[in-house]
C-alpha cells in the first residue's frame, strides 16, 4: 500500500498538477515546521520548487517528503 502510494506521489511530482501543488504546498509548510522533517543527504539529489522540503524525508515514515506530501499517502503523526 504504502510503496503504490509513494509511486502515486512520484507521479504527480512528475506531472505537477496545479491542483496537486497547492495541497502539496500547505502540506510541505507543515512539514518543514515538523519535528519530525529530516535533511537527507542521500536525497541531495532531488530538487523540488517547494525549497522548505527539498531533500528532505519524514523520519516516522523514511519517505521522501518531495513525494509525500505529492501522494495519496497521509501523515503518520495526523498533521495532514
Ligand atoms: S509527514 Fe507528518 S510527521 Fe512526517 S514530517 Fe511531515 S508533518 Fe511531520
Amino acid at each position: 500500500m504504502k510503496i503504490s502510494a509513494i509511486l502515486s506521489g512520484w507521479k504527480n511530482y512528475m506531472a505537477k498538477s496545479e491542483v496537486t501543488e497547492t495541497v502539496a504546498r500547505q502540506r510541505a509548510a507543515l512539514c518543514a515546521a515538523c519535528p519530525h522533517s529530516r535533511n537527507g543527504k542521500i536525497l541531495a539529489f532531488i530538487k523540488d520548487t517547494l525549497k522548505n522540503v527539498e531533500g528532505a524525508y519524514c523520519n516516522l515514515c523514511g519517505c521522501p517528503l518531495s513525494a509525500k506530501i505529492r501522494s495519496n499517502d497521509i501523515c503518520p503523526d495526523n498533521k495532514w
